[in-house]
């Protein structure tokens, strides 16, 4: 074991390589849970809970891991309600907030009995004319912030489809005048990698601003955008100075409310990228005219983070530590540009080497397919020092078995 309990160490990652075989993805409980109790801690002075975001990584291990650390479950489908139940948690415990899904979707995470979030006027109108004052329900604002790493990870700017538009307050209060809705929680997210902590305090003043116009309410749900960091040197969130300033504003605020509050997060990004390790082996070293390439066996179907996001995640060589460091590119093996990293310095890559891409927790194995009838990886998870298979790597059997033979 490492001396920081909170990381694998190479000589760890080298043995699970050799004992799984790669591409392999890792995930780290003990580092999971240090975020966790990070946030707990951060925002101990006030009424909070924290509701894991499951798209992040739903491997069910996950999830169960989550439900023992008090975290409830945030779900943006119907099948991650059912996951979520499977591992163990509580119909109350889990928030359901889909978007662009039929009323059909919605009426059955109301009969499992979840915490149900609507972002479109349509679906508002037509479940109060339903269920009218029955079934309690959150509403998810769009508040009009331009924040976020990309703009593809950014929820919350005029253009978004998520939410509903705070401008839109007057419609929401005659529909809710009209069918009794009992509207018990407002929500907003405004996307994935918020660095400044000002920008974050402005959304939850706008949310105070609402919160005046629902005479109701039990929460407010700020959902997430707490980013970690993913090259060295990189801003994260500074959730203490987050819970600081928030819990003073918050704590405040609630005084002038007539009801208690809590205030609610959903992170995702925040409790597991870092737990994540994502383990290659290279195939060849391609010298070209201008590059030299080292092709792995994996591709932007085990981790598309890159290509899609131009994200950035550190990769080393764990197999060669103390090699001469040089100047690669790393690309994968999918028959289209797959690029995991340009101009990387990593120490000496010789074919057959392991690498780690580092922050491979979050929308990693989440995001895989099987592009190219590429195998999916294998997921093992360490936990008190142990490691266990949490799933198989795919077999040609998997990329057949939905598959009907016609002719
Ligand atoms: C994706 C998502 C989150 C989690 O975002 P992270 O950046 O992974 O923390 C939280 N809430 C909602 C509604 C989401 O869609």
């Amino acid at each position: 074991m490492s001396h920081h309990t909170d990381t694998l160490s190479d000589r760890q990652l080298v043995k699970l390589a050799e004992k799984y075989g790669t591409p392999l993805y890792v995930y780290h409980a003990e580092k999971i849970m240090a975020q966790q109790t990070r946030l707990q801690q951060a925002f101990s002075k006030t009424r909070v809970r924290f509701f894991y975001a499951a798209k992040a990584l739903t491997n069910i291990n996950i999830l169960k891991l989550m439900q023992q650390a008090g975290c409830g479950l945030d779900t943006v489908s119907i099948q991650e309600v059912q996951l979520g139940l499977k591992a163990g948690f509580a119909p109350q415990d889990i928030i359901f907030t889909p978007n662009s899904v039929a009323l059909d979707e919605i009426l059955a995470a109301k009969d499992l009995g979840v915490r149900i979030n609507i972002d479109n006027i349509s679906i508002l109108e037509q479940f109060g004319n339903r269920f009218g004052r029955s079934y309690p329900i959150s509403i998810r604002l769009n508040p009009h912030i331009m924040a976020g790493g990309n703009y593809k990870t950014s929820t919350g700017h005029v253009d978004s489809k998520f939410g509903i538009s705070i401008h839109q307050l007057r419609h929401v209060e005659r529909i809710i005048k009209s069918t009794h809705l009992h509207v018990n929680g407002l929500h907003l997210h405004t996307g994935s990698e918020i660095k400044d902590v000002d920008v974050f305090i402005r959304g939850v003043e706008i949310m105070f601003e609402m919160v005046q116009h629902f005479e109701e309410l039990d929460f407010i749900d700020l959902g997430s955008g707490f980013k970690v960091s993913y090259r060295p040197g990189d801003m994260a969130t500074d959730v203490e100075l987050l819970g600081k300033k928030l819990t003073t504003a918050f704590n405040d605020f609630c005084k002038k409310y007539k009801r208690p509050l809590e205030m609610w997060f959903e992170p995702g990004k925040f409790l597991v990228s870092e737990a994540g390790y994502f383990l290659v082996r290279a195939n060849v070293i391609k010298t070209t005219t201008a590059t030299v390439f080292v092709g792995v066996n994996s591709g932007f179907n085990h981790l598309i983070r890159p290509m899609f996001y131009d994200a950035f995640h550190l990769i080393r060589n764990i197999s060669n530590p103390k090699g001469v460091e040089r100047i690669y590119t790393v690309v994968g093996n999918i028959c289209e540009t797959d690029t995991f990293g340009w101009d990387r310095k990593l120490n000496e890559v010789r074919e057959g080497d392991y690498l780690v891409f580092h922050n491979a927790g979050a929308y990693g194995f989440e995001m895989s397919s099987n592009f190219n009838s590429r195998l999916k990886p294998a997921e093992v998870l360490i936990k008190d020092g142990k490691s266990y298979l949490i799933r198989e790597r795919d077999t040609l059997d998997d990329l057949l078995r939905k598959q009907v033979e016609v002719l």
